[in-house]
């Protein structure tokens, strides 16, 4: 027979275990992992990383290191970097990443033929763009300036290499991208899963969200004030990097000048474009991709896209049109015309 004070009993046991296991899985599956983050300036620019898991601090902060390392060998205007040893007529021994990239760049300038090159540092100058004091050449400082760039001119042997006299480097559109590849590799070498990875706008989204969930990132309108979005992106693994001429750049007489330049015609590329996202699993190649795209222009960028592939792109017209590759069009949401590339 059912006994009403022994029911109870039974009945409060059960809900007490019930209650205690909830407690306890509550406790083991809703405990956030460890977050550690930084924020710092470096190559000229607001970085922030933030990584999830038992290790991130030390990662995080590995990551940072990183990047500051890079740019002491980076800098343009650090006199002990050596891009600005070799800008200096300097031969130095260089360093394997400064190789890297350098091989990297050549190679990429190589195939937008010439869209990107990072040897356009003497044009930068005259722009006023490296040291902030902004004018516009005339054309014929441009045409003498543009006989100094020229990717194909410059000679490697072994770990040296020789520049023309006046000849300049410049890995401004590439640098922040390989870094972002070096602290992704930071933080899976120590087993991270989750991490967000920012250098001035070069994103690198590795693993998912802490919560499962892809990570959403925000393309900026360049036309937008208060940092508003175009449309966000949802990704996993990839690096989401965007150029544009609204990042930098100067008014004088009504014209706007920005920090991109047409290694054809010295003059700051200036097309149907607004901005170009490029979306890949290499951060270095989308760094030298969105600058080169932007300088190709739409017609030529979706050309570049169905010849090579390999990446997802985002580009923002004039017009106010918004065009992306069919491999992110279900990643991908914004309140404007999309048109998908296919
Ligand atoms: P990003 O923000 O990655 O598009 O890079 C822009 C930076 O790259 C500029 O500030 C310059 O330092 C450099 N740059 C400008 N135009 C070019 C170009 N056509 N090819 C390579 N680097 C460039
Ligand atoms: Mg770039």
């Amino acid at each position: 027979m059912y006994n009403i004070k022994e029911g109870g009993d039974y009945l409060r046991k059960i809900v007490g275990a019930v209650l205690i296991l909830s407690a306890f899985l509550l406790t083991s599956c809703s405990k956030a992992p460890e977050k550690s983050e930084e924020h710092f300036f470096a190559m000229d620019t607001y970085m922030s990383i933030e990584a999830y898991g038992d290790n991130s601090e030390k990662c995080v902060s590995q990551a940072r290191k990183r990047v500051e390392t890079l740019e002491k060998l980076w800098s343009a205007t650090d006199e002990n970097s050596e891009i600005y040893a070799i800008n200096h007529g300097k031969n130095p021994e260089l360093s394997v990443e400064t190789l890297d990239l350098l091989s990297f760049t050549l190679e990429m300038s190589a195939k937008t033929d010439g869209a990107f090159d990072a040897t356009i540092y003497p044009v930068l100058t005259a722009w006023g763009f490296t040291a902030d004091e902004h004018r516009v050449p005339d054309e014929n400082e441009l045409a003498e300036l543009l006989e100094k760039v020229g990717y194909g001119k410059v000679s490697a042997d072994g770990n040296k290499i020789t520049l023309e006299k006046g000849m300049m480097l410049d890995f401004g559109g590439a640098a922040k991208g390989y870094a972002s590849d070096e602290c992704a590799a930071i933080m899976r070498e120590n087993g991270i899963k989750s991490a967000l990875i920012n250098l001035g706008g070069n994103v690198y989204a590795l693993g998912k969200r802490p919560d499962g969930n892809l990570w959403k990132i925000g393309i900026a309108d360049p036309l937008g004030e208060n940092s508003e979005n175009a449309g966000i992106v949802a990704v996993s693994d990839r690096a989401v990097v965007t150029s544009g001429n609204y990042q930098r750049s100067f008014t004088q007489n009504g014209k706007t000048y920005g920090h991109i330049i047409d290694p054809k015609t010295g003059y700051p590329a200036d097309n149907d474009l607004l901005s170009v996202t490029v979306i890949a699993e290499e951060g270095k190649l989308c760094d030298v991709l969105s600058t080169a795209l932007f300088v190709m222009g739409r017609e030529r960028a979706e050309r570049f896209f169905r010849e090579n592939g390999g990446f997802d792109m985002i580009l923002i017209a004039k017009s106010g049109e918004i065009y992306i590759t069919e491999g992110i069009s279900e990643n991908f949401t914004s309140d404007r015309k999309v048109c998908v590339i296919n």
